[in-house]
C-alpha cells in the first residue's frame, strides 16, 4: 500500500443522469445538500452504448451551473465514432469541464457496432491525442478483476497500459472485502503502477438490487454478508443499518490501511452517503496523504 499512502485523500460521489424533469428537479435540490459535504468532484454516469449522452451532458451542465464543485462527466466510448466523441469533447472543453471518467462501456444487447473504440485505452489516448493535458482523466479498475477477464495478470497488464495511455488515476469497481483491494495494489505495485486508485464504495440499501447489479459487475457479496443481508430483505430500516456499520468498517479499515480516498456510488440518495461521510469525517482527512 505504500504507493497509494503517499497520495493526498479525494472523496469523491458518483450520481446518474435523472430521467424525468421531477427527477432533474429532485436532483438539483439534492445537489446543494451532496456540495456541502465538499467533494473533490461528483461525477455523472453514462448509459451503455451512449443511450444518455443527452441527458448525461445535460445534468452535468445543470451541476456545474449550480455550485462550485467540480463536475466529471463519464464518457464510454463503446458505440461511439471519433466525429462523435470530439464534438463532445468539446462541448464539455468549452463548459468549463477539466475531469473525465474514461471508459469502455458495455454494448447494448440491440447495438451491433462497437464504434471506433474498442476498449477504454482507445478512448483515453484519443483525449491526449485531441485534448492534450487539458483533462485530468479517471480510468475503472477492478480489484476483484473485470467479469471478462482471461486472468489476473492479463487484465493487470492492460490496466497498466491503459495507465500508461494517459491516465491520471483510477476509481475502482465497489468491493466488499478490503483484502482484495489491498492485494490488487500489491499487483499494481510488482508492475510499476503507483498512480492514485481510489476504492469504489456502494452504500448498502437494497438487498436485491444490490444482488443484482453485482452479478452483472463482477462484485463479489461475501457468503456472511449475504446471507444477513437476505434475512433482513423485507425489515427496509434494519437493512440499512446494518448495511451502514458494514460498510463504514470497510471505508474505516480502506483509510487506516492508507487509500488515497473513496468514490461513494451515491446514485442520486443523499443519506446513506452523507451519513457515512459525516461518521468516518471526511472533511477532516480530505487533501492530506495518510
Ligand atoms: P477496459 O479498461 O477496456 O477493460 C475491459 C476488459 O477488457 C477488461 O477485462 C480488460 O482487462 C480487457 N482489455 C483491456 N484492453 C484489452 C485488449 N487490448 N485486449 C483484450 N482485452 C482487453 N459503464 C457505463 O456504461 N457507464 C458508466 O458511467 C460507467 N461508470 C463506471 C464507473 C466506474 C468507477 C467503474 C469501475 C465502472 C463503470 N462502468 C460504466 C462500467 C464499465 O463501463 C464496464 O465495466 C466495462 O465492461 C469495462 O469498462 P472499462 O473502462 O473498465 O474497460
Amino acid at each position: 500500500m505504500d504507493s497509494q499512502k503517499r497520495h493526498a485523500r479525494q472523496f469523491s460521489l458518483e450520481l446518474f443522469p435523472p430521467k424525468t424533469a421531477a427527477g432533474a428537479d429532485k436532483l438539483k435540490r439534492a445537489h446543494g445538500a451532496f456540495a456541502a459535504l465538499g467533494p473533490a468532484f461528483v461525477s455523472v454516469t453514462y448509459g451503455a452504448g451512449g443511450s444518455t449522452r443527452d441527458r448525461t451532458y445535460n445534468t452535468v451542465e445543470m451541476l456545474h451551473r449550480a455550485g462550485s464543485t467540480p463536475v466529471a462527466p463519464h464518457i464510454s466510448g463503446m458505440g461511439a465514432s471519433r466525429a462523435e466523441m470530439l464534438e463532445l469533447l468539446q462541448r464539455y472543453r468549452q463548459l468549463g469541464i477539466k475531469r473525465l471518467v474514461a471508459l469502455r462501456g458495455d454494448l447494448p444487447s440491440d447495438m451491433v457496432t462497437g464504434g471506433d473504440f474498442p476498449q477504454a485505452i482507445d478512448l483515453v489516448r484519443f483525449i491526449r491525442q485531441e485534448t492534450g493535458s487539458h483533462f485530468t482523466i479517471e480510468v475503472a479498475a477492478y480489484p476483484e478483476f473485470h467479469p471478462e477477464a482471461t486472468s489476473p495478470e492479463a487484465d493487470i497488464g492492460y490496466f497498466r497500459e491503459k495507465i500508461g495511455a494517459g491516465a491520471n488515476s483510477a476509481l475502482t469497481q465497489y468491493f466488499f472485502t478490503a483484502q482484495a483491494y489491498f492485494r490488487f495494489i500489491d499487483s499494481l505495485e510488482k508492475v510499476g503502477v503507483d498512480l492514485p486508485v481510489v476504492p469504489g464504495i456502494m452504500p448498502i440499501t437494497n438487498f436485491t438490487q444490490l444482488d443484482r447489479f453485482s452479478r452483472i459487475c463482477g462484485a463479489e457479496i461475501p457468503r456472511w454478508l449475504r446471507l444477513r443481508l437476505q434475512a433482513m430483505e423485507t425489515d427496509e430500516a434494519a437493512l440499512a443499518d446494518y448495511g451502514q456499520d458494514v460498510i463504514q468498517a470497510l471505508c474505516e479499515e480502506l483509510l487506516a490501511a492508507g487509500a488515497p480516498g473513496l468514490h461513494f456510488y451515491a446514485l442520486n440518495r443523499l443519506e446513506p452517503t452523507r451519513t457515512l461521510w459525516n461518521h468516518l469525517g471526511l472533511n477532516s482527512l480530505a487533501g492530506r496523504p495518510a
